[in-house]
């Protein structure tokens, strides 16, 4: 890594070049030290914390970062979200008459607001009055704010941060929210269903062959039209947005996910039109140019979605979407000593488990079955992921982080945790 290079410009061809040669340092464990250096050489000086990059493998909990870690750094490795300099747990549990587990609009709202609430919230309390969002107070704090996702980018996890609705399908809602309220000034996602009203079908067509349920739906108008009216560069591809200036940008890859959730074999896709560290990459670009700072909040949905499916394969191939994300975030940290980076899950999914391969061992039916084995990086050695459930589980998630106040993550804290920490960057008290 060039990292003078880095220092010196931070732009789309740069940031391009870095997910390509950081995807392949970061899967190389030996390269780590080298890698770390920047950041240790920044800490004598501990800066104030200007800007926060938050990223959520949604459903991530601790076994699938070790099926991760196995499959892609190998037995020794290290991926490059636990190469961060603090580390610590969340417990996720929701406040919900009727539920234990948590759910991503919940677990969001508990990031977003510090506020427990019910699953299916987005940013409402248990009575359904909308709370203050980070989302929308770094902006009113002046920074530039960014969501980037492989879900719909109205789906709960960004949504959380930047609108207020009682019900988590109201999609189509939250993206009105994002032009007329909270103004993100990047967006980078799946979900033009929701853009636009049914019978315009807009780049990406209509009841396609892979999913036939995947229509616009949208009950705001064009939502598109909009978005350009108030000054959004509106992408969807990856040329496009390669091409997209500086400022603000809306780019809808997919009518839905990203991606096609299904249990192996049985329709399940995932070769997104851009990848998750290229998005991450541009948004840094456009959003660092604020002087005041930024907020930008990544997610990786495949991880939860493929989970949900008890598809090992498109989970690990999920991870390594998270990973090149990551790796383009601690790239951009290394240069910028004033940035918080986060790395956390919102909830588990799958109940997943990682086991010898042993064919008497118990095993689920159906897709709960036991899955793999699967390659283990630089070893001939192989692994089983076992899978408990299709839904959620309440285990607590791994949290790590760097850069200013990152060490406030070490220890075990409720999700809500979160925000009482980047509420002092985001949100500070005058
Ligand atoms: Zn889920």
């Amino acid at each position: 890594m060039n990292t003078r290079v880095l220092g010196t410009r931070w732009g789309a061809p740069v940031a391009a070049a870095v997910t390509a040669a950081v995807a392949t340092m970061v899967l190389n464990p030996t390269l780590g030290a080298s890698a770390a250096a920047p950041q240790s050489a920044a800490k004598a000086k501990a800066p104030a914390a200007k800007n926060v990059i938050f990223i959520n493998g949604d459903g991530m909990g601790a076994s699938m970062r070790e099926a991760g870690r196995l499959h892609l750094a190998g037995l020794e490795g290290q991926l490059a979200m636990d190469r961060l300099t603090a580390s610590g747990q969340l417990t996720t549990t929701p406040h919900d008459p009727k539920a234990v587990v948590t759910d991503s609009a919940a677990a969001a709202t508990a990031w977003a607001t510090g506020e427990k609430t019910y699953n299916g919230a987005i940013s409402v309390d248990v009575d359904g009055n909308p709370l203050a969002t980070l989302g929308q107070q770094a902006k009113a704090a002046g920074k530039a704010t960014g969501l980037v996702t492989t879900a719909q980018v109205t789906d709960a996890s960004p949504a959380a941060f930047f609108s207020n609705t009682a019900d988590r399908g109201k999609q189509d809602e939250i993206a009105r929210q994002y032009l007329d309220v909270s103004k993100p000034d990047v967006i980078l996602g799946g979900g033009e269903d929701w853009w636009l009203p049914a019978g315009t079908p807009g780049a990406f067509k209509d009841k396609p062959a892979e999913d036939t349920s995947e229509a616009s739906k949208g009950t705001k108008g064009n939502l598109i039209q909009k978005a350009k009216k108030a000054g959004y560069s509106y992408v969807t591809s990856a040329k496009e947005l390669d091409k997209a200036k500086n400022g603000k940008i809306l780019g809808l890859f997919a009518n839905e996910e990203m991606f096609q959730q299904h249990p192996e074999g049985q329709g399940d896709v995932y070769s997104p039109v851009v990848d998750l560290g290229t998005m991450t990459g541009k948004a840094l670009g456009s959003l660092d140019k604020n002087k005041k700072g930024f907020f930008l909040v990544v997610e990786e949905e495949g991880t939860d979605e493929f989970a949900h499916s008890n598809n090992g394969t498109r989970v690990l191939q999920s991870m390594q979407q998270l990973e090149k994300a990551v790796a383009v975030a601690r790239a951009y940290v290394a240069t910028h000593p004033d940035t918080l980076l986060v790395v956390t899950g919102d909830h588990e999914t799958g109940g997943l488990a990682v086991e010898e391969n042993d064919a008497t061992d118990e095993s689920g039916d159906a897709i709960s079955a036991e899955d793999g084995p699967f390659t283990i990086r630089g070893s001939d050695r192989t692994f089983t992921i076992d899978w408990t459930t299709s839904g959620h589980t309440s285990v607590d998630v791994p949290v790590t982080a760097s850069g200013p106040l990152s060490d406030r993550f070490s220890g075990k804290h409720p999700n809500t945790y979160v925000h009482d920490v980047l509420r002092q960057v985001l949100a500070p008290r005058r």
